[in-house]
Parts: C-alpha cells; structure tokens; sequence
C-alpha cells in the first residue's frame, strides 16, 4: 500500500519533514474524553511531522480512526467505516488508513485490521509511534504496527489553537479489575504523570485563554497513589485551581478512594465545579462483587451524603450498566433504589456488552437482550423522572455557563454551567462565545434555557469555537 503522496528519498524514522506537508490527515475519534486529548496529541504529532490536518476525510490522504472498545456498539461503528473505505480503495482511491485507540490493542482490533488492509496499527499507548509508521508506510515498508506502552508520559503536550475548554491527562490507565470491562487490557497499568508537568501545561492553557479545564483519567482519585513524590489527587486538584483558569473539572472518579479531602477541595476552591461524576454501576452488592466493584452500596451511598453536605448545590452523575450477567430482577430493583435515594441529577446508562476476554464475558452466561433492554428502558425514565426534578431547581437562578457551540436550528448557542448542565441560550443575546451569566428561564430532563440578564440582541453573528 503507497501513499498518495510518498516521501521524498530515505530519511531517518520519525524525524521532521522539513516543515514541508507530505500527508493531508484526518483524525475520526471515537469514545471518551481520553479519546479526545489522545486524538489532540496525535495532531501535534502530525504537525510536529511536517504533515497537513484536513477537516473532511474525503479530502485526506491519510485516515486514522481512533477507536473506542468498552462496548460492543463502537466497534461496530469502526467495522461500518473500514468497510466503506476498503471499498474506496477497491475503487481506485490512494488513501492509507491506520486503526489506533482502544480497538487497536485487542485480538479482536488485529484480526479486524487484518480483515480490511489496515496501514497502520497503533495502541493508546504508543501515540508517538505514529510518525516512524506512517513514514515506514510511505517507503513501502507494508503494514506497521506498535502496540507497546511507551512511558511517554513525561512530554508537554501544548494547548489546542483557540480551545476554550482543554483536556489534561493526569494518569493512564488502571489497575482496578471490573470483571465487565476491557480498559486494563487496552490501557494497561495506572501510571500517574509528574505534577509539575500538569502544572506547566496547566500554566499554558491559562496563558492560552482556555477558560476551563478538565483533568482526565479513568479513575483520578489513584492520582500519585503508591509514589510518595507524587501529591494526593485533592492536593494536585488545588494545585491547578491555583493557576486561575476559570473553571476546573475532573473525570472520571471511582469510588474507592473517593476521599474526604477531595469533596473539602471541591466545597473550597470556587473554580472548582461543584459537578462529581461518580460511576455506581449497580445498586446490588451481589452484582457489585460479581463486577468486582470494591465497595458496596451502603459505602456508595455514604460518600454521596457527604458530597451533599459540604457542597451545597452540588450536581451528581453516575454510570449504570444494567442487564448484568445473572442480574435478577430484585438486583434492578436494587439498582432503581438506589437511584431513587442518592437522587443523581443525571446518569449514563448502559446496556450490558459482553466484551470479548473480560471475565465476564468468560465465565458468565449473557442475558437475553430483550431483558437487558427492557431494564434499561425502566432506568431511563427513573432518570428523566429525576433529572426534570433537578432541573427545574434551577430555574429562576443565575448560571455561569461556557458557550461553545450553536444549536443544530441555529437559533441557540449552546454551553454547559458550572454543574455541567447543557445550557441554551438565544444566540441574538451573545457576543461571542466563551463564559456567560445566564438566568434560567425553563427546564426539560435534559436541558435548561435561559436569558443573559440585560442582554440587547446581537448584530454581530456568533463564529463556533473549540
Ligand atoms: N473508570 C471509570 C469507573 O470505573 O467508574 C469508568 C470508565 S469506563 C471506560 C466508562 C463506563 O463504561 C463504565 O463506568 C461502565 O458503566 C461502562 N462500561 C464499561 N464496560 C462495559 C461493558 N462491558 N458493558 C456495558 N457498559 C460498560
Ligand atoms: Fe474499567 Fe473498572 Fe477500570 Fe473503570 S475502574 S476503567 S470500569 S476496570
């Protein structure tokens, strides 16, 4: 497979193409907000290679799909896509494709790649091997593939052009070994990068403009645990509060070293948002065992009364698969109480995947998917049923709310609040996009409308930012 366009003569692996764009690029991302600094890292690396970016992957030379595996749907999304650009290929189109992400680092991600003549195959942990491949690619070296977990995690990532919200990795990984979930497997080992890094990057979104932050990992709270250099997640959460960009956030956060001294942080850092996303999964301790979740419900719930507690108008979130295997109906039932009594103000819920090699998938008989969708069809409108309830306390209260985007009827403009509400406002009432007090003037279960107090109708039209 050639590129469209290859490189001009040998030159040594991964080094910069003379400032000169040889590879028009394009980046599809899949999946979480991981996936999302990690596709942000993989455009600096790109640039950093002399290559080009392309907003529409029609237009590129070059296709790399960075995947999601946690469940079942994704993967059928990224399998949907090869197809149709195998048949492109088939066609007469020059076009290199490289499979990265979560996918890329299963059995099942190879044999795929395999199946549709992918290019170039790079794990999450192998970013910067992205370069060297696609420079190997184009002198004709065929497929290339990096699967390794490079400790790369000492490099200053720099801010996104103009973004007004930036992602910042704190860790990688996990060690927590939830019986369902495929992420140990595909991200490898938690490993904490250096303070003072995050804080330099930290620094340089403030000097950016970046008005909020959102620290990432999948499971924060285990920031530095087991290095005695590294600080405790609640010191590094004051930390960055200290360096002034306006608004802090987090995700995600596991129960099990959900600590006091995180919730004082949040209950005394203004910039800090008063929103905790806290995945319960289940409200059963029998499922939870069987999940290997490392606390039980009464635990679960005892955090959440102490959130509550210290930070008044706090909002919470959870996620919550149901249909897990051997789940009976008393264990939902459990799980509908649960919610009733924590009152989360919103949830993720999802449907049990089986993935393939996780030890539930292994040891444990699926339920039929009529149950497990009937479930959660039930958690849903618990959801809405409670979310309407949150909701609407809102209304008649002024929210700071970031505005990043306009409504799909263009009527709108659309942010999210301090408490991660998703806001609309009319856009004739703003400026420009970026923080905005917005009084709330109606709720629905999955949004909240408002007025800028005092606010004259706009001549000038709104641009989207980042
Ligand atoms: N680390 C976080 C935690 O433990 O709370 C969550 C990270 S996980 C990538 C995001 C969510 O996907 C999980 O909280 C869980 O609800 C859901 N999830 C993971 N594996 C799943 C599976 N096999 N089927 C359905 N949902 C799944
Ligand atoms: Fe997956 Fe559990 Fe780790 Fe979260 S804590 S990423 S659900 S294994």
């Amino acid at each position: 497979m050639s590129l469209a366009r290859p490189a001009a003569g040998p030159r040594p692996r991964g080094a910069p193409l003379s400032g000169r764009s040889l590879i028009r690029a394009h980046v599809i991302t899949y999946g979480c907000q991981m996936n999302e600094y990690d596709t942000h890292v993989i455009h600096s690396e790109l640039v950093a290679g002399g290559h080009s970016l392309v907003d529409h992957p029609r237009d590129a030379d070059l296709i790399l799909l960075n995947t999601c595996a946690v469940r079942g749907k994704p993967v059928e999304k990224v399998v949907s896509l090869l197809g149709e650009l195998r048949k492109e290929r088939r066609g007469g189109r020059r076009l290199t494709i490289g499979l990265m992400g979560c996918l890329a680092q299963l059995e099942e991600g190879r044999t795929i790649a395999e199946k549709f003549d992918v290019d170039i195959l790079v794990g999450p942990g192998a970013i910067p091997d992205v370069l060297p491949a696609i420079d190997a690619v184009a002198r004709g070296e065929g497929r290339q593939r990096s699967l390794r977990f490079r400790d790369d995690l000492d490099k200053l990532v720099p801010p996104a052009p103009d973004a007004l919200t930036g992602f910042l990795t704190i860790m990688r990984g996990c060690d927590h070994h939830c019986t369902y979930c495929i992420v140990p497997s595909t991200r490898g080992p938690e490993v904490s990068r250096p303070a003072e890094l995050i804080l330099r990057e930290a620094r340089a979104m403030h000097q950016a403009g970046v008005q909020e932050v959102v620290l990432l990992g999948q499971n924060v709270n285990s920031y530095g645990l087991g290095d005695p250099e590294l600080p405790s997640f609640a010191e590094l959460l004051r930390m960055v509060a200290g360096v002034g960009i306006p608004r802090v956030r987090f995700t995600t956060s596991h129960p099990m070293n959900f600590t006091s001294d995180i919730i004082d942080v949040i209950a005394d850092e203004p910039n800090v948002c008063s929103y905790i996303h806290l995945p319960a999964q289940s409200g059963s301790d029998r499922v939870l065992r069987r999940m290997a979740r490392e606390y039980r419900r009464e635990r679960y719930l005892e955090i959440i009364r102490e959130i509550r507690a210290k930070v008044p108008g706090v909002v919470i979130s959870t996620d919550l698969i149901a249909g897990f295997p051997g789940e009976t109906e008393e264990d939902f039932e459990q799980t509908l109480g649960l919610y009733d009594e924590a009152r989360f103000d919103h949830a993720y819920m999802f449907v049990y995947s089986a993935r393939p090699g996780t030890p539930s998938a292994e040891r444990f008989d699926d339920l039929p998917k009529q149950v497990k969708v009937a479930r959660l069809q039930r958690l849903i409108e618990r959801q809405k049923h409670w979310a309407l309830a949150s909701n609407r306390t809102f209304v008649g209260r002024e929210l700071r709310v970031l505005v990043k985007d306009l409504g799909r009827d263009g009527q709108y403009a659309v942010g999210h609040s301090d408490q991660n509400h998703t806001v609309l406002v009319p856009r004739d009432q703003l400026q420009r996009m970026g923080l905005a007090r917005v009084r709330v003037t109606h709720a629905t279960p999955h949004a909240l409308y408002g007025d800028v107090p005092g606010a004259r109708p706009s001549a000038v039209p709104l641009a989207m930012a980042s």
